[in-house]
């Protein structure tokens, strides 16, 4: 397959909290895989902004040293890491203060392409936007890259759209919800909207349900004190799993524009029905043989915030009325696993008899490990035994199809910064969408609150609390294995 690697214009792009863990683990090695691609034209700069004093010799050390961390070696040149040092500069600033502005102001140039990266907690947007402006800094051009949590709430989710609003056009404001910078996620759309085989199919008259599932092996230890404050709900539902529902439900846009996808999506939000509380279970996980338990990771014994959580969905519209959707995510589970899975019906009428067995077709799409899509498909088992019925699976995984070592298969943060510089808001969550999950989501919390809501508790390494497998076995219908 041939690489096609199109540059971007040069730019400037500033990433506040430069030497924290997001810009170390992903940002900095997805802009390098992306200056290795060639997909970053030279006079282009990356200015790491943070408190800690640096100079721009001190901080490429920490650069290189985070991409000798989290870059394939092979992919680590001497020649493509020195090219990438030398776009790297340092400003030490305060987002609170006055130390660092007018220094940082002194690498923006007029005619290069400026964006900022907001990688530092969300108390920090409204000073960064602030200061951004009354230090002649920001303009109509320049763009900002928020990071989730978008709030915990909708009250707070409005009070941060409008402080950013106070300062940027929501044309400028690009709010990262990394699920959507995946492949997998992006070829949902080409799937659905650039085949005529599949959206005949995709509706409530030939889904009897979707499955989505986004599994982790590890435990909340390391950011505990943060998670036990959101929980599954907050932390994957209301962003990741809402953004992958929205994509998988929603109406064909009229254009692949980043305001027709936008509303499409907004649409789907809206016409979630409220779910019910039997339609919800939630789970903590215990301790294992070599793990600690929920309770001993956040370091409270009575806390009741959720590391797992199943639910079943109905979006009320012409299309999917009828036909449920059961989301699950959780932590300590059996394995890393991610996957949307699109249970068609069975056929109208089985023309081989009982004995052929009851066979569905299954459209899985991976999204971790091995991002790729299966299509389980019913044909006759080989051989003279008669006319028996098996389903075999016809796979695509994209490292093979693509070819693993193509510099166009990246990485879902590479592939969204650089839409940021393309201007392309399309896999950027707009407000009004970020308000509508939360407007959605509140009530189910708040319930929780209200009656003293525990979550049950569950197996590390199991696939969640016996009771969430009771939450499709009582409509006939089981999850997806998760298997290790
Ligand atoms: P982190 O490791 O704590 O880094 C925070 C950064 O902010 C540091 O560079 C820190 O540097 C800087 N900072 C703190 N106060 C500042 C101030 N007053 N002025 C300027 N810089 C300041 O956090 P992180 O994990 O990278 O997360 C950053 C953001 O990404 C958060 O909103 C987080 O929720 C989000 N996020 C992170 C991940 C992840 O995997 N890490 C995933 C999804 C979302 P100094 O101390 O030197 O100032």
């Amino acid at each position: 397959m041939v690489s096609r690697v199109i540059p971007v214009d040069p730019f400037d792009l500033t990433i506040f909290g430069g030497t924290g863990d997001l810009a170390r683990r992903k940002i900095l090695p997805g802009l390098f895989r992306r200056f290795r691609a060639g997909q970053i034209p030279e006079g282009s700069q990356i200015i790491g902004a943070a408190r800690t004093d640096h100079t721009d010799a001190e901080f490429r050390d920490e650069v290189k040293t985070a991409l000798e961390e989290f870059v394939d070696a092979d992919k680590l040149d001497d020649n493509s890491v020195a090219g990438f040092l030398e776009m790297i500069r340092y400003v030490s600033i305060d987002a609170k203060g006055t130390k660092g502005w007018s220094e940082l102001k002194e690498h923006i140039r007029d005619d290069h392409i400026s964006a900022f990266y907001f990688s530092v907690a969300p108390s920090l947007f409204g000073d960064l936007a602030e200061r951004l402006h009354s230090n002649g800094i920001a303009d109509d051009s320049t763009r900002i890259v928020v990071e989730k949590p978008f709030g915990r709430d909708l009250e707070s989710a409005k009070a941060l759209n409008a402080t950013l609003a106070e300062h940027f056009d929501e044309t400028q404001i690009y709010r990262i919800d990394h699920y959507l910078g995946k492949e997998t996620v992006q070829n949902l759309m080409a799937l659905r909207f650039g085949n005529v085989l599949f959206e005949p199919l995709w509706n409530a008259q030939y889904v009897d349900h979707i499955q989505i599932t986004v599994a982790e092996t590890v435990g909340v230890g390391g950011r505990g004190e943060y998670y036990d404050k959101s929980g599954a709900m907050r932390d994957m539902v209301q962003n990741h799993l809402m953004q992958l529902l929205c994509l998988i439900a929603m109406e064909p846009p009229s254009q692949f524009e980043p305001d027709s996808v936008r509303d499409e999506k907004l649409k789907v939000i809206r016409a979630l029905d409220p779910v019910a509380p039997d339609d919800i279970v939630r789970g903590q996980y215990e301790a294992g043989k070599n793990t600690d338990s929920y309770h001993a990771d956040v370091e409270d014994d009575e806390s009741r915030t959720e590391s797992f959580i199943a639910m079943k969905l109905n979006i009320s519209n012409w299309r999917w009325a009828g036909t449920p959707f059961y989301l699950r995510t959780g932590k300590r589970l059996k394995a890393r696993q991610s996957e949307i899975a699109v249970v068609f019906k069975d056929a109208p009428h089985s023309i081989f008899g009982a004995e052929a067995g009851r066979h569905r077709n299954i459209l899985t799409i991976r999204l971790q490990p091995n991002e790729g899509m299966t299509l389980g498909v019913t044909i006759k088992e080989p051989g003279p035994g008669g006319m028996r019925l098996i389903d075999v699976p016809l796979d695509m995984t994209f490292a093979d199809a693509l070819g693993a070592d193509n510099d166009n298969v990246t990485e879902a943060y590479e592939r969204l910064v650089m839409d940021v510089i393309r201007g392309n808001q399309t896999l950027f969550m707009r407000g009004d969408e970020v308000e509508a999950a939360w407007a959605w989501t509140d009530p189910i919390i708040e319930r929780w609150q209200d009656k003293g809501d525990k979550p049950c508790a569950y197996d590390p390494g199991s696939a969640g609390p016996e009771e969430s497998a009771m939450l499709l076995h009582r409509e006939n219908r089981r999850w997806r294995e998760i298997k290790a």
